[in-house]
């Protein structure tokens, strides 16, 4: 695939989830692994996301350096080609603070698997990783600490990283997640939110396939 349609799916990916809600202001960013270009294409920082096009996105590689720059990199370049380099099944990455999900990071709580659809979009719950300053190494290696076996986690006091083998996926899997922890904030409000047993999250794994479960167990 030419870089420019990866600069397009990044564009086009970032505004609709600035118009969805998951995106606000300038907050959050994304990327897509180029493996046959060897480079990342990630969204631009301090860059409103209503301007965007295919031609602002930047084009780095996995070191940071430069190669098609009309804007500095998104501030978070580091976390993501850390992630890039760790894990070869993943092609895609997604931040946000979307606001019910940083909620739970804020108040320092993972999101249980209330939905049956978390499971295997998800895991069994969405871990927290302990805080880090933006922008840094740290970030990323204390999002490692908790990703193993989940599509994403949450940044605590700061938002939410979702991964994915695709940019499709990772975008599903950020939504699920802001949609998760609203649903679970609501049901809290109603008087409880109940999350599945291991049982039922069992059953629906082994329906469904799942991420964050072996079978044999
Ligand atoms: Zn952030």
């Amino acid at each position: 695939m030419e870089l420019y349609e990866y600069k397009k799916m990044v564009c086009d990916r970032s505004k609709e989830a600035y118009a969805e809600g998951l995106l606000e202001g300038m907050n959050g960013n994304l990327s897509v692994f180029a493996r046959e270009h060897g480079c990342v294409v990630i969204t631009p920082s301090q860059f409103p996301y209503e301007e965007y096009t295919p031609e602002e996105m930047v084009v780095i590689d996995l070191d940071g350096n430069l190669i098609e720059a009309p804007h500095k990199p998104s501030s978070e370049w580091i976390m993501h080609t850390m992630v890039y380099k760790a894990r070869e099944d993943v092609n895609a990455v997604f931040h946000t603070h979307s606001p019910y999900a940083s909620a739970f990071a804020v108040a320092h709580r993972p999101i249980p698997a209330i939905l049956v659809e978390m499971i295997p979009m998800l895991g069994d719950y969405v871990p927290l990783a302990e805080f880090s300053m933006p922008g840094t190494e740290e970030m990323g290696l204390n999002a490692f600490k908790v990703l193993d076996g989940f599509g994403g986690c949450l940044l605590m006091n700061h938002g939410v990283l979702a991964i994915g083998t695709t940019l499709h996926e990772a975008y599903l899997r950020a939504g699920y997640i802001e949609t998760g922890a609203r649903v679970c904030a609501l049901a809290e409000s109603l008087g409880g939110a109940f999350p599945l047993t291991e049982q039922q999250a069992r059953a629906v794994a082994s329906h469904y396939g799942m991420l964050g479960t072996k079978e044999d167990e």
